[in-house]
């Protein structure tokens, strides 16, 4: 039997190291790192991914400001706001949390973040010089997971990968980061022919797909390393994409869900931030 890796044990470690450049950052520079997040929507589930991250910033000392809009505010209402924000000195990361109300323009409105302060990575800029091999920030899932394998020993270099999904936010830029590591990389998504003959080979296995159990365990390869970034809710109660209980059986190790790869995606964001307000 494989292990289910301690995900928590990662990000209490990594807390520490994030803590002691807060630490500095106030002690030598005056600086307490601040976070702007933007709510346009009206989704349940933001408003308990925006809890998380408000509570991880009391927990680190970082300040945090939530600006939140009814379903009457403008695309231009939004831009000038973000345009405030890219301006104001004390604010060092803009968070806009995702998804915005549909009449919205969320393409222009990413945009409009100062690269300077895209604490989540999704300007063009920043992800333009991800692709390119350059990226000092970079989307928080994907990152957490390179934390990850970085924490538990892999090296990526020369190894199989195979992304499964294509989304901007998980998928590609999850692919960008393995291919500057080194890794020999795969995408797959819904059209994907034949998704089990690339899954099988795979020495590192990486699943954002939103499907639960989509992976099962006749489609990984043995002793691989299996992250599982899908969260979906059945009856009322949290799984991945992999059906861990039994992949676990082939695979070397596998992220559970809930207490996996969500945590590092908040504290990846503190580290973002924590770049991005060093870099100023
Ligand atoms: P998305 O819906 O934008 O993308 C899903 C991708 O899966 C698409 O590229 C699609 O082509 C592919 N796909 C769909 N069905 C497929 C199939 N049967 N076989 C192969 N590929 C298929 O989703 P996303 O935003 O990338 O999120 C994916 C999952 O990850 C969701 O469950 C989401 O909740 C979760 N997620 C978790 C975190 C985290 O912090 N843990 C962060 C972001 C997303």
């Amino acid at each position: 039997l494989g292990e289910i890796i301690n995900v928590k044990d990662i990000v209490e470690k990594r807390k520490i190291l994030i803590k002691e450049r807060i630490e500095r950052l106030k002690r030598e520079e005056g600086i307490t790192p601040k976070l702007a997040v933007i709510i346009a929507n009206s989704e349940e589930s933001s408003r308990v991914y925006v809890g998380r991250k408000r509570k991880m910033c009391e927990s680190l000392g970082i300040l945090e400001e939530e600006y939140e809009f009814s379903e009457k505010i403008t695309t231009e209402d939004v831009l000038k706001e973000i345009e405030r924000l890219n301006n104001y000195d004390t604010v060092n990361g803009i968070l806009v949390q995702l998804p915005l109300f549909k009449h919205l323009d969320t393409s222009k409105i990413l945009k409009a973040v100062s690269p300077t302060k895209d604490v989540d990575g999704f300007h063009p800029e920043n992800f333009g010089n991800l692709i390119q091999g350059n990226g000092k920030i970079a989307p928080c899932t994907p990152k957490g997971v390179m934390t990850i394998l970085k924490e538990i020993g892999v090296d990526v270099e020369g190894k199989d990968a195979v992304v499964v999904g294509r989304s901007v936010i998980v998928g590609r830029p999850m692919a960008a980061m393995l291919t500057n590591e080194g890794a020999t990389v795969t995408i797959c998504h819904s059209k994907t022919k034949d998704l089990i003959s690339h899954t099988k080979r795979a020495d590192i296995l990486i699943v954002a797909v939103g499907v639960p159990h989509l992976i099962k365990e006749n489609m990984v390869k043995e002793n691989s390393i299996v992250i599982d970034v899908g969260i979906n809710k059945v009856d009322g109660k949290l799984v991945g994409d992999v059906d861990t209980k039994n992949v676990i059986k082939i695979a070397k190790s596998v992220t559970p869900v809930p207490g996996g790869v969500g945590l590092t995606t908040v504290h990846t964001l503190m580290e973002n931030l924590i770049d991005l307000t060093e870099t100023l």
